[in-house]
């Protein structure tokens, strides 16, 4: 072997063996002007967007589109455009297909259009549409893939580490904000969501 490759490679070794990784992974997922790479998202940037209320979003709103198995991807080209006549004031940041595919819309930086109402947070009241990510389920609400429950929850992870989240707030729910008009996503969303993240009171019971 050459004596540069050798010591390049024992420099390398012993680096991977300091930090346990040497050089950031391409394929890893990040965030690049609000858009995220990797996770094999794929981006359809939208125009129905508004500015942001706050530096930094402070939670996930989850939702369901109420749309059959193979709808995710027309619905994420169909959101592209607005023309404010016909179309419904509706949009999301992420879209989690049940073939696990995850669809962008907007930016994480700026605000979707895809919950009304008002959310108290650090003794402020923002806009839910200014301060948090909407991400919609493909489907009903009743059946999640594994597919699409392993993208949903590794975004959601993602995007918890990105913005420190509280487990609290990566777990809103349309029906929260609007009950009388909104079930979205549902009960089994939410029981899939409480296991992985744990609300404070649970996670401590479960550490007992
Ligand atoms: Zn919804």
């Amino acid at each position: 072997m050459f004596a540069w490759l050798r010591k390049f490679l024992s420099a390398f070794l012993k680096q991977k063996a300091l930090t346990g990784h040497v050089e950031p992974d391409p394929d890893a997922a990040r965030l690049e002007n609000g858009w995220l790479h990797g996770l094999g998202v794929v981006r359809y940037p939208s125009v129905r967007h508004s500015s942001s209320s706050i530096d930094s979003p402070i939670g996930i709103v989850w939702h369901y589109t109420a749309t059959a198995p193979g709808t995710a991807k027309s619905l994420a080209k169909r959101i592209q455009k607005f023309d404010a006549k016909k179309d419904r004031a509706a949009s999301w940041h992420f879209l989690v297909a049940t073939d696990g595919v995850i669809y962008q819309s907007v930016s994480v930086f700026e605000g979707a259009w895809h919950c009304k109402g008002s959310l108290e947070y650090d003794g402020s009241n923002f806009r839910v549409n200014g301060c948090t990510i909407g991400i919609e389920l493909e489907g009903f609400g009743k059946v999640f893939t594994a597919a699409q429950t392993k993208s949903a929850l590794e975004l959601a992870e993602f995007l918890s580490n990105e913005f420190h989240m509280d487990n609290e707030c990566v777990k809103f729910k349309h029906s929260q904000f609007d009950p009388k008009r909104r079930s979205d996503p549902g009960p089994i969303w939410g029981s899939i969501l409480d296991v992985h993240f744990p609300s404070e009171e649970s996670a401590k019971k479960g550490s007992n």
